[in-house]
């Protein structure tokens, strides 16, 4: 097992649990400024959620904890992160299947029509849309949100069902905000984000990772749980915690509602199994979300006749599972907070990352949250020991 009397422990300047985006990303930036880093993972990998792998029998990079595209708006994070990739553009285009007809998402001109089997210029579908979300003034949860956009006759086609799956939670229990992720768009641009930048690292994402820690001023342990080191409470140097916040404080106010993914991989005989690289799945009465085909997230790479796919069953995380959405309910909130006063008391643990401080992060806001955080937080207190506390933009 890992000691805190090995040599990269007694020499740390700068402990980071979780070699995510954001523990990378930090551990990466303290090592370009000659800090010494020990990163530690309880998976046998680097990247966190967005590590990929490459299928040894098809050759298909496939995305291990669901399907990755990068996406960003910001020049400063798409910059930082291109030290470590060369890119391969891609737009995520998505299509829902319900009641056994094909639309495009995020909702466009192109659904609206199909879904009147009519032709619709601009302005009638934006106005047969008024019309039919006219009934909520003031959405106060996710459900009245939706309909708010998008009217009841498409948030019972596309949105209803996809969401009792993915949350298993009634849609006027959730938070309005995770509905306001899709767009929603009165023209025929399908992308399913409005971002500047969307692209695939060339060579993968683990590669991408492998680069940001290819420096001797980084040490990767991996297999290693934080909470099985023995003197985890009395670390040699200040931590950077990017599990759950929850565990860090044994759950003293009851553990933080998290969804998990299961993802059923299977590969086909066929050179393409669905033509498209995401098919959601809008009907309740099929228990999964949504099927991926990785070959398509590559269109320029010459993969094999073969295909490989992965079939998504979201449920409740259980202390065993890896907590991957944050549920946010009314007492979700009130618990988080509690958690983050008790964080805002530990002097030399910064949380950070999605699971850190409980939010629905993708990405890009992973890594610029982590660069905010080092800027404002983690280097004054390494070079000057100004306090360590958790904020809000951490
Ligand atoms: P993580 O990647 O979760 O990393 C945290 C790490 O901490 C993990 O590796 C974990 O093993 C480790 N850890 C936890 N506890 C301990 C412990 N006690 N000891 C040691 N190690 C520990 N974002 C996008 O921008 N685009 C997408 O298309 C996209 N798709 C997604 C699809 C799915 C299914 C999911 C779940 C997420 C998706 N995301 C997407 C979000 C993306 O995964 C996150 O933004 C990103 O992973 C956040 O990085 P992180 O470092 O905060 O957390
Ligand atoms: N959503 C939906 N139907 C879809 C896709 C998404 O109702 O076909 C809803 C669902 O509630 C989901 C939210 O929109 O949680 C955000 O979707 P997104 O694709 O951003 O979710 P992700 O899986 O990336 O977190």
């Amino acid at each position: 097992m890992t000691q805190f009397d090995s040599v990269e422990f007694a020499d740390a300047d700068l402990i980071v649990v979780g070699a995510g985006f954001y523990g990378m990303t930090i551990a990466e930036r303290a090592a370009s400024e000659g800090f010494k880093v020990v990163v530690l993972d309880k998976r046998d990998h680097i990247g966190g959620n967005a590590y990929s792998y490459v299928d040894s029998a098809t050759g298909i990079e496939i995305h291990k904890y669901g399907p990755h595209v990068f996406h960003t708006n910001s020049e400063q994070i798409f910059a930082y992160l291109s030290k470590f990739t060369e890119w391969t553009p891609y737009e995520q285009r998505t299509w829902s299947l319900s009641k056994g007809r094909i639309y495009p998402l995020p909702i466009n001109l192109a659904t609206i029509s199909l879904f009147n089997g009519r032709v619709m210029s601009p302005a009638e579908a934006r106005a047969w849309v008024a019309e039919t979300a006219r009934e909520i003034t003031e959405p106060r949860n996710l459900e009245e949100k939706a309909i708010s956009l998008i009217g009841r006759p498409l948030y019972e086609t596309f949105v209803k069902g996809y969401t009792l799956k993915q949350w298993q939670t009634d849609p006027r229990d959730l938070p309005a905000e995770i509905i306001t992720r899709l767009p929603v768009r009165f023209n025929y641009d399908n992308r399913y984000f409005n971002d500047v930048y969307q692209c695939l690292p060339r060579d993968g994402y683990t590669p991408l990772f492998a680069k940001m820690c290819a420096t001797r001023k980084i040490a990767v342990h991996l297999g290693v749980d934080w909470f099985d080191l023995p003197d985890h409470r009395e670390p040699p140097a200040p931590v950077v915690y990017t599990g759950p916040i929850d565990r860090y404080f044994e759950f003293r106010f009851g553990v933080l509602g998290w969804r998990t993914v299961d993802l059923e991989l299977e590969t086909h005989e066929v050179d393409d199994f669905q033509g498209c690289p995401v098919m959601n799945y809008a009907d309740a009465d099929i228990p999964w979300t949504r099927i991926s085909e990785f070959k398509h997230f590559h269109p320029q790479r010459a993969y094999g006749p073969r295909t490989v796919i992965a079939r998504e069953f979201s449920r409740f995380a259980g202390e065993k599972d890896d907590p991957y959405y944050p549920i946010n309910l009314v007492e979700d909130k009130a618990r988080y907070n509690s958690y983050r006063e008790l964080a805002r008391e530990e002097k030399t643990v910064f949380f950070g990352g999605r699971l850190g401080t409980y939010r629905y992060l993708d990405m890009h806001q992973a890594i610029g949250a982590a660069l905010s955080a080092w800027e404002k937080h983690l280097r004054p207190h390494l070079a000057n020991g100004a306090p360590l506390e958790l904020r809000e933009a951490g």
